[in-house]
């Protein structure tokens, strides 16, 4: 009998898809990043990402359609930003019901077009189907310079974590919604920085991290008490309730004292790959801790 995908949870899944690559030469990096890396010049990697968001998971048919829109493209600028890249080119699709208003596709493009011009991104095509929930679907070319691009896989042990705003309660608060892509802070970070790794938060801290874990071979110890929540977010939120978009990246110790001064947050240093994920509490004493985040199946 065939596995269920509710039995393989999302990564399982794509693990399983990975093979089915089909052929061409030159892809720097295919599926195990935040987003695709291919050759563009001589100078320059072109980035590759696309982002899906269905109502009723990501948003509700409440949710005002201006955010709808702009969340959709905000969250592929998020993964263009967590390698290093400037967004540039986007391909919007949509699944509607046909009960939607004009009025409220409209909005949704209004808010998605506001996102596009602050980032100096040009959209330039996509599709629509018709659809018994709302779906829609962003994909987002970015470019990167070779020298400044940050992969999930360089975090070496004794390198330290550092996170760009509060996490948890995403949702609840609906920051979700209204994040601003850390688009000037990756920049910053590529040019003055060069962080060893990098990625955004979507599915949880310490899924997130998790993923750094994985492709890098490391461990991670997270200090609690440094981990910044945002307001009335306990430390299991903090930890695993993802779409904060914020920044995760890691640092060589001897750089650190760089980023005290602009507004970034330590939260934990990189070990061996042996060690796992462990926590740190106020008494100083070490736990394992799960990576399960948040699970789309
Ligand atoms: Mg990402």
């Amino acid at each position: 009998m065939s596995l269920r995908l509710s039995q393989l949870g999302e990564f399982g899944l794509i693990d399983l898809l990975r093979k089915y690559k089909g052929s061409g030469a030159g892809v720097i990096k295919g599926i195990g990043d935040d987003t695709a890396v291919v050759p563009l010049d001589a100078k320059r990697y072109l980035l590759l990402t696309t982002d899906m968001l269905m109502e009723g998971v990501h948003f509700e048919r409440k949710t005002p359609p201006r955010l709808i829109g702009r969340k959709a493209l905000a969250c592929s600028i998020s993964d263009i930003a967590a390698m290093g890249g400037r967004p540039r080119y986007a391909l919007v699709s949509l699944g509607v019901p046909g009960s939607l208003s004009w009025a409220f596709v409209r909005d949704l493009y209004k808010g998605m077009d506001a996102l596009a011009r602050k980032f100096g991104v040009a959209v330039v095509g996509g599709d629509t189907v018709k659809s018994a929930r709302l779906v829609i679907n962003v994909a987002l070319t970015g470019e990167v310079n070779k020298t400044d691009v940050v992969y999930r896989s360089g975090a070496r042990p004794g390198d330290l974590i550092f996170v760009t705003g509060p996490v948890g309660k995403s949702l609840s608060t609906g920051w979700h919604l209204k994040f601003a892509p850390r688009v000037k802070q990756a920049r910053y970070l590529v040019e003055h920085i060069k962080p060893t790794s990098m990625t955004d938060i979507s599915d949880g801290l310490a899924a997130d991290l998790g993923h750094i874990l994985e492709e890098s071979k490391v461990g991670a110890v997270l200090d609690e008490k440094k981990i910044p929540r945002r307001a009335g977010a306990n430390l299991r939120q903090a930890l695993y309730d993802g779409e904060d978009f914020e920044l995760l990246f890691t640092v060589p110790r001897r750089k650190a004292a760089l980023l005290r001064r602009n507004k970034f947050y330590l939260i934990g240093e990189i070990v061996p790959w042996s060690k796992g994920l462990l926590l740190r509490d106020k008494n100083q004493r070490l736990t394992k801790i799960n990576i399960q985040g948040y699970t789309h199946f």
